[in-house]
């Protein structure tokens, strides 16, 4: 997984029709003629399976709902209305589709999002095509179906469970195909296994740590770990903080050295598609709690005296507080609920057990 023109973080959003979303899982699914045209929605399938972060322009047009009724239906003429004003007026059905689609992801249409987050949320809340390709219609001669509703091709893809992460990890190219991986490249296993590899080695002679905030604490809820972990390097990590207590540890806001391995890491652009602003609010939140900056660099020992002292639950950081779950991109680790910190705490961690 490289760097390329789609990923740079200065790319041009991709512009999609709200609704075309669901359209290219219904491609992906064995439809052959989508109303929005299969080449719409194999380019789309393309961009997906280019780069998964992929920033998507979710349009509906909201914009025809503003010329006044007396224009619209009594000519009076006030304001002239747009040359192809009919055939938008005249594409309600797309439009109600395009508005679902909007809500399911609960953004003002025309809002950029990556591709990733808008199919983990539409995929989570949408499972099957009821209400949104058909179900509410009273008169199919002036609502028509889409006659690929009822076939089942969206729900092939959009039924099927997301993995866990180890499994993702697992299994790498064997996913491509299935549920959500079937919009998606994974990783391939032999890319996660050389950066294993390569990041372990480091990792061993490294003088000093670089770990994210919250993975210092994600270090805590693996301790009792005793093998490493296929997906991270959390159990390497804590190992060198356990028989080196006074080795430097800089903390990083975003990946680390724990994400190498891992299923959702995109090393050409040093980023955790699947979570990335979630874990970075994560970072930021601890830091504040700790009073220290992006960057700052402490003894394992001190770094977790301080993160004792001045945390006392992982609510506070990764249940927001208040366990409150707004959206799946936001979605709080369920882990928060444990004693994790409290029980490493009465341990002496890092202090080798
Ligand atoms: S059933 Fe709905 S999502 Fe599927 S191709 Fe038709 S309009 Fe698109
Ligand atoms: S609760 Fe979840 S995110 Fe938070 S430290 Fe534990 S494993 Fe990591
Ligand atoms: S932060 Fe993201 S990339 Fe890093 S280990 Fe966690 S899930 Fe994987």
């Amino acid at each position: 997984m490289k760097r390329d023109r789609r990923s740079a973080s200065e790319a041009e959003p991709y512009d999609v029709q709200a609704h075309h979303l669901a359209c290219a899982v219904c491609v992906r699914g064995g439809c052959k003629s989508p109303p929005c045209g299969r080449a719409t929605a194999r380019a789309l399938l393309d961009a997906l399976w280019a780069y998964p972060h992929v920033p998507l322009r979710i349009k509906a047009d909201l914009d025809v709902a503003r010329a006044h009724f007396f224009d619209v239906y009594a000519r009076r003429g006030d304001r002239p209305l747009p040359s192809d004003f009919q055939a938008r007026h005249d594409a309600y059905g797309q439009r109600r589709k395009d508005l679902e689609v909007c809500r399911l992801l609960g953004i003002y249409p025309n809002t950029v999002i990556p591709a990733f987050h808008a199919y983990r949320t539409l995929l989570t809340r949408q499972p099957t095509l009821d209400g949104l390709c058909w179900g509410l219609t009273a008169d199919p001669a002036v609502w028509p179906e889409c006659p690929r509703a009822r076939q089942g091709y969206y729900e092939k893809i959009a039924s099927v469970p997301f993995p866990k992460l180890k499994e993702q990890t697992a299994r790498g190219e064997a996913l491509a195909g299935e549920g959500f991986w079937a919009l998606f490249r994974p990783r391939t296993r032999a890319a996660m296994r050389a950066a294993k590899r390569a990041s372990v080695a480091r990792i061993a002679r490294a003088e000093r740590l670089y770990i994210r905030p919250n993975h210092a604490l994600c270090i805590i809820c693996t301790r009792r770990e005793t093998e490493p972990l296929i997906e991270d390097n959390l159990v390497e990590l804590r190992r060198r903080m356990e028989t080196e207590p006074d080795i430097l540890v800089t903390l990083t806001e975003g990946c680390c050295m724990v994400c190498d391995p891992c299923n959702v890491y995109h090393p050409g652009e040093h980023l955790c598609y699947a979570a990335h602003p979630k874990n970075v609010l994560r970072d930021l939140r601890m830091l504040e709690m700790l009073g220290l900056k992006p960057g700052a660099t402490l003894p394992a020992r001190e770094l977790y005296r301080l993160i004792f002292a001045r945390i006392h639950s992982l609510k506070s950081v990764c249940g927001w507080g208040d366990g409150t779950d707004y959206a799946p991109l936001w979605a709080p680790c369920g882990r928060w609920r444990g004693t994790a910190l409290a029980d490493a705490q009465a341990e002496g961690f890092p202090k080798r057990r």
